[in-house]
């Protein structure tokens, strides 16, 4: 399988503890950094670098005064800050807001929905190359190759329309289905096996009848992102009934995570894409350390079955990566992953 990998995210220089941010930020270089190595030493496929596919394929999902804000946003905040301090937000958007910040600092808390989200002087670049990873797999899919793996990084399904949070700024799933589609009304299908529901997904295609999002996830009851996630969100207007969502309990066993995952191939084989868009986090395997609860009890068994059995509905596949956060394991689980999904 097709590799696309960039060395661009490097420049979202996160570490572990970063100042004025309230948990550990687990997303950090040596997470790309240990798949790509993984993928290099298994030789699971040739690596590519993204082509440059410009802004335009990410203004088809984020809103322009979204991308302005990114782009800017860590010139802007200097004022503010010390030094190469990240900027975070310590104010957000509330219920019954009246007023839209023009300037810093207000609008940083307009754009972001949580503090895991710190912009760094690379972050813009990092995001854009990383959509651009999500893009150049979309296209050799739709040139035929069968599956395609993006490396990217930082991830995205958490990212809304004109909204980032959950370390996630650009949504690259959204980005990579919408250029699938072209323009036209073709159907798609993403699939997100990341821990945490994709809010972000959800979010940007809810009143659409083309694309639809299935998702399972922990239960938002007891886990991030709280505020989205339940299975009584089925999507709105022309998007009704193409919202999925399995809510799973807190430690839910391999068979419960394998018995959702047997619901969600059956409702995609139902909806019958052309395309399939798979959010691959690997944060669902049991020994991932999230910071709250205990996550689910998935082993390496339900990592190989999950792959086969997502690789059995026949699609052509862009695979995006998303969470996952044991760096000394995460590249095990993306190698396997892969060869099982090729088998
Ligand atoms: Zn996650």
């Amino acid at each position: 399988m097709q590799v696309v990998a960039s060395a661009h995210h490097k420049q979202h220089a996160t570490v572990l503890q970063i100042p004025g941010c309230p948990i550990p930020c687990f997303e950090i270089p040596e997470r790309a950094e240990a798949i790509w190595t993984a993928l290099s030493v298994a030789q699971v496929g040739k690596v590519i670098e993204p082509q440059d596919f410009g802004v335009g394929p990410i203004q088809v999902v984020h809103a322009q005064e979204f991308l302005d804000y990114l782009q800017t946003a860590y010139p802007s905040s200097r004022p503010f800050y010390e030094g190469d301090q990240p900027a975070i937000a310590d104010t957000y958007l509330g219920r019954g807001w009246r007023h839209k910040p023009s300037g810093f600092p207000g609008r940083i808390g307009y754009f972001a929905f949580d503090a895991t989200c710190p912009i760094l002087q690379g972050t813009w670049q990092a995001a854009y190359w990383s959509a651009q990873i999500a893009i150049t797999a979309a296209d050799l899919v739709r040139q035929g190759e069968r599956a395609v793996y993006a490396l990217c990084r930082p991830p995205g399904h958490h990212a809304a329309h004109d909204l980032y949070g959950g370390f996630c700024y650009l949504n690259n799933a959204a980005i990579a289905a919408r250029w699938l589609q072209q323009g036209t009304r073709q159907r798609i299908a993403i699939l997100d096996i990341d821990y945490h529901h994709g809010n972000g997904t959800q979010e940007i295609f809810y009143e659409d009848a083309t694309v639809a999002y299935f998702s399972l996830h922990a239960d938002p009851n007891f886990d991030y992102p709280f505020f989205w996630g339940g299975a009584h969100e089925t999507g709105a207007g022309e998007g009704q009934g193409h919202n999925h969502n399995w809510p799973l309990p807190l430690g839910s066993t391999e068979e419960q995570f394998l018995a959702a995952l047997e619901e969600a191939v059956n409702a995609i084989a139902a909806f019958s894409p052309a395309y399939l868009i798979l959010s691959a986090g690997f944060d669902f395997m049991a020994d991932d350390p999230v910071p709250l609860g205990g996550g689910f009890r998935v082993g390496q068994d339900g990592l190989i079955t999950t792959a086969r059995r997502i690789a059995k509905l026949g699609l052509p596949t862009v695979i995006v990566q998303e969470g996952g956060y044991h760096v000394e394991k995460l590249g095990g689980y993306v190698v396997s992953f892969l060869q099982n999904f090729d088998n």
